[in-house]
């Protein structure tokens, strides 16, 4: 078909990076395998692009359109708003954006579905004025999708507070976690605002016609658990991992690190990243370097300004003097010139991982970092920050056995020693080498999940076919 005449998919996006990614590789696939046209639809939250997304931007392939929709006025929450808030912010004030574009491309072509994150469900009613299903694309591992999707029952049979409960939590299809393990919001009170914005998020996600899941049999062979048509629940369709895999924009940096990789031997180097928003307090990001020195190996770190306050300071990547290294100790990127490589806040992520060089990766177990480490075949330290990563931490130890977690002590930091014993241990030949077959049967699942026949690429197939069959009116 034309590409004008094909049934199109609105796809928005809230402003997070980390949903952005995966769904820019959702709508590559639409187009380039499914015979659908895309419009990816961001709902900004500031209206200065950052550095991240003018790289995803730059990196968009031809037959998708991207389009930022405008942010809602800078003075419309607190500074102090939490990130939570400011996405759900943003993504409320998209709706009536979303209406104008998605009328107007259906007054062009046939609209085909729209899909939604986990956070702009509000938009639903615009697919329902269209006549159109709308579905869920979850970005975070089924692990997430069960504990949303099951908390409404949850919540109701709790007596007390999550923290309180002494048996280990048991989501279906999940391994089971203890209760410091859920998402913060779940760990404050429940009569708070932010419980409650959490739990009516988690009551959105089964008000769709169906949910994709960025996820795989392989990885999660749970995914899906409890969801069988008995319990009125969407049905779930794991359609992953889904990564982005297209170079992220070039600067000075960028430019230097492959070279850099490229003279180091086999394996050998430890890669240090916490995502698009991740950051560590002052105290913490020195004990890190110090731990770094005492492990003797070599390395490459995205480093960003501490934030004493949030460890998720960078969210919306809008701060200032991020370029600024000032804050590590003083002689530590000279007396580790050689063996260290200290970028400031974005990084080629995909590309790093993807060099021979790199035998571990520091992350804070975000579900795209997670998903790029496995695709990779490179073994993890996980080092969970915030939203659902201590999930994801416990999952990808536990389950997947492929990464081991950084124990914090009682305050909840994490020593030099301690650090650096965890990276020796994924370093260590024998230790690390169980833990790099496990990843590298679990990379190579993933690769066949996604080739034409495989479960995912299947999934995938299936849902677009209904999308097409009832945007040509054969409901
Ligand atoms: N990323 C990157 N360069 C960086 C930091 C992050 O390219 O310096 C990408 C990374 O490859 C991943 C995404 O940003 O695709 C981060 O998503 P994730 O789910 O891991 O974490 P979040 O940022 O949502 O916490």
């Amino acid at each position: 078909l034309p590409a004008s005449a094909r049934p199109h998919v609105v796809l928005l996006c809230s402003p997070c990076m980390g949903h952005l990614i995966p769904f820019a590789e959702l709508a590559r696939r639409l187009v380039a395998d499914h015979g659908l046209a895309a419009t990816l639809l961001f709902a900004a939250a500031t209206d200065t692009p950052s550095e991240q997304y003018a790289s995803l931007a730059a990196s968009i392939p031809d037959g998708v359109s991207l389009v930022a929709l405008p942010a809602p006025p800078a003075d419309a929450l607190p500074p102090t708003a939490p990130v939570r808030e400011r996405a759900v912010h943003a993504a409320m004030s998209s709706v009536r954006h979303v209406r104008e574009l998605s009328q107007s491309l259906a007054s062009r072509a046939p609209l085909a579905a729209l899909v939604v994150d986990m956070v702009s469900v509000p938009a639903r009613d615009v697919a329902t004025e269209l006549g159109v299903p709308c579905y869920m694309f979850f970005t975070s591992p089924w692990m997430l999708l069960s504990l949303f999707l099951h908390l409404p029952e949850l919540d109701a049979g709790l007596v007390g507070e999550y923290r309180d409960a002494t048996e280990p939590i048991r989501l279906p299809g999940c391994v089971p976690i203890h209760a410091h393990e859920l998402p913060g919001a779940l760990l404050v009170d429940r009569s708070s605002e932010s419980y409650a914005g959490f739990l009516s998020m988690a009551k959105d996600a089964a008000r769709v016609d169906g949910i994709l899941v960025n996820t795989s049999r392989d990885l999660e062979p749970g995914v899906g658990d409890g969801t069988d048509g008995v319990t009125k629940l969407p049905a779930v369709h794991a359609v992953g991992p889904l990564v982005w895999t297209r170079p992220a924009g070039v600067n000075r940096d960028h430019s230097r690190v492959i070279p850099w990789l490229d003279q180091q031997p086999r394996g050998s180097v430890v890669f240090l990243s916490f995502g698009s928003g991740g950051t560590l307090t002052s105290r913490q990001t020195t004990e890190l370097a110090l731990a770094l020195e005492m492990t003797r190996c070599r390395f490459v770190w995205v480093v960003k300004r501490p934030d004493e306050d949030t460890a998720s300071g960078a969210f919306f990547g809008t701060r200032q003097g991020e370029e600024d290294l000032g804050f590590l100790q003083r002689g530590f990127v000279e007396r580790t010139s050689g063996v260290g490589l200290v970028l400031p806040s974005w990084a080629p992520q995909t590309a790093i991982l993807a060099h021979a060089s790199v035998g571990c990766f520091v992350t804070h177990c975000g579900w795209n970092s997670s998903l790029e480490s496995i695709l990779h075949g490179v073994p993890m330290v996980a080092w969970p920050l915030y939203a659902e990563q201590k999930m994801n931490a416990a999952m990808l130890e536990v389950q997947a056995g492929v990464a081991v977690r950084v124990r914090a002590d009682a305050g909840g930091f994490f020593s030099k020693e301690e650090i650096a014993s965890v990276i020796r241990r994924v370093m260590d030949e024998e230790e690390g080498a169980s833990m790099r077959k496990r990843v590298s049967e679990l990379r190579d699942k993933a690769g066949q999940a996604l080739t034409r026949d495989g479960s995912s690429a299947l999934a995938l197939a299936q849902v677009t076919d209904r999308w097409r069959s009832s945007s040509a009116g054969e409901k």
